[in-house]
């Protein structure tokens, strides 16, 4: 066999590799993140929209910063890696292009320098190169200020287009009709404590809650699958006296993916002028991973418009809070994550929060288990997640039926017998748990990293 040693220090090797690839993947994914917002700055500043250009110029050179500050091999072998050195160029050029930019800007609109054309920041030749002047398509006159492209108080939307948008989010997104309340989750008192001092409380006492008790304005609620994050998130649209938006990646991206961007930023305007808000991604790795940057223009231009939103209710004055929510906190795009400052952990049911949801399961059901086989239960679920126990209860439910055969559609609901131990039993042989030891050591291990310790 091989010596132990080998495979240990190969392991080491392996687990270098990875760390350095990623490292690879996050510089690609900065330097695409920041073409495209400067690329848009550009745009936006061409067009005399100067308040938006601000915003997406800082956008950009705070993705820079963190893309410079990775640490990448140049010499690593393979595809990409001849591409850093480029990439890094490109940034500490934009860099520059773009500070001295925003000085011009930043000096005051009256100025002359604030009303010259900028120069293009991102090409795809070198930014010194004559020729790009010459492309540059510049609008004879800067548009007036305090018109509609101004983007100080807009969208940069046309006004049509945002009243349909606008109908979009207060009928799909704004949810009126919470149906889930605080005590219909079981369990989870840490998780809920937690958002009752970051959410709840400080939007009923907004007036206790400033200065250095400034409540987060990002949170991350993450875990194994099947275990209440979305339930949980439910429950506090009803529980807080904020305006609730509710929004699905998947939605977003499937459903929108043309227009997500545009709506992503009308959502966020809709929820500053509804504040105090909840906005509820759901699902957020699906967006805003580190996979999904450099794949496809649109979803890195949806990632921006986000990361742009976030920065905004993060330095702004309105009570807007954002909780997104997911299983895969691993595949978080790291500019996401850094922005989502609490992260609060929903674990798999413990003993006493498996007590709690399967009384909770069974209730209304005719059920003769006595103290001690409820226990035994409990205990033999030790691994199951809470939907586990729910598919668990429904499986042990529907034996009684079973046994009638035909009789089922003629005997009256209360000849049915009632759930038993041994029915447990026979459900526990065919629903088994569906979250294995490893992905929660991941889970640990990601909680190590970057969890919030309180
Ligand atoms: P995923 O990561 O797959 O999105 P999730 O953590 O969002 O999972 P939920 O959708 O909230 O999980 O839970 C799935 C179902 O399991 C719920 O609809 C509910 O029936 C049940 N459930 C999960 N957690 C709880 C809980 N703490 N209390 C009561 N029911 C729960
Ligand atoms: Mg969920």
């Amino acid at each position: 066999g091989e010596p132990v040693h080998k495979t240990n220090s190969s392991k080491a090797i392996q687990s270098d590799i990875k760390t350095v690839k990623t490292n690879l993947e996050k510089l690609r994914g900065y330097h695409d993140l920041a073409k495209d917002a400067f690329d848009r700055a550009y745009s936006r500043d061409v067009e005399g929209a100067q308040a938006d250009a601000i915003k997406l110029y800082r956008m950009g050179l705070s993705i820079v910063h963190e893309g410079l500050s990775l640490q990448v091999h140049s010499s690593g072998l393979g595809a990409g890696y001849s591409n850093v050195a480029k990439w890094r160029d490109d940034m500490t050029t934009w860099q520059e292009h773009v500070l001295s930019r925003l000085r011009d800007l930043e000096s005051g609109g009256a100025s002359t320098s604030s009303r010259r054309p900028p120069q293009r920041i991102v090409t795809s030749k070198r930014i010194s190169a004559p020729a790009t002047r010459a492309v540059r398509a510049v609008p004879a006159q800067p548009a007036p200020a305090g018109s509609q492209q101004d983007g100080r108080s807009g969208t940069g939307l046309g006004s049509k287009e945002e009243a349909r948008l606008r109908e979009v989010i207060e009928g799909e997104v704004l949810d009126t009709r919470p149906s889930v309340r605080w005590k219909d989750v079981a369990g989870l008192s840490a998780a809920k404590q937690a958002l009752q001092e970051m959410v709840i409380l400080p939007a009923q006492r907004a007036d206790l809650f400033q200065g250095l008790r400034a409540p987060a304005r990002g949170l991350l609620l993450y875990g194994p699958p099947g275990n209440g994050k979305t339930l949980l998130a439910k429950a506090l649209a009803s529980e807080a006296e904020a305006t609730f938006f509710n929004i699905s990646a998947s939605t977003l991206t499937s459903k929108w993916h043309g227009e997500a961007e545009k709506l992503v930023r009308m959502l966020f305007k809709v929820a500053a002028e509804m504040q105090p808000s909840i906005i509820f991604i759901d699902e957020i790795d699906s967006i805003l991973s580190e996979r999904s940057a450099g794949e496809h223009e649109a979803s890195r231009r949806l990632k921006t418009q986000f990361l742009i939103e976030f920065d905004g209710v993060a330095n702004g004055s309105e009570r807007i809070v954002v909780i997104g929510a997911t299983n895969r906190p691993q595949e978080l795009d790291d500019a996401v994550r850094r922005r989502l400052v609490k992260r609060i952990y929903i674990p798999m049911p413990d003993a006493d929060a498996r007590r709690e949801l399967l009384k909770h399961l069974l209730r209304g059901q005719p059920v003769r288990l006595s103290r001690a086989d409820m226990e035994r239960v409990v205990n033999s679920t030790a691994k199951y997640s809470a939907s586990d126990l729910a598919a668990l209860c429904r499986e042990a439910a529907i034996i009684p039926i079973r046994e009638l055969g035909k009789a089922v559609s003629t005997v009256s609901a209360d000849q049915v017998r009632a759930v038993e131990l041994r029915d447990f039993g026979e459900a526990l042989q065919s629903i088994r748990p569906s979250v294995n030891q490893e992905q929660l050591h991941r889970f640990d291990q990601w909680t190590q990293e970057y969890g919030t310790h309180s």
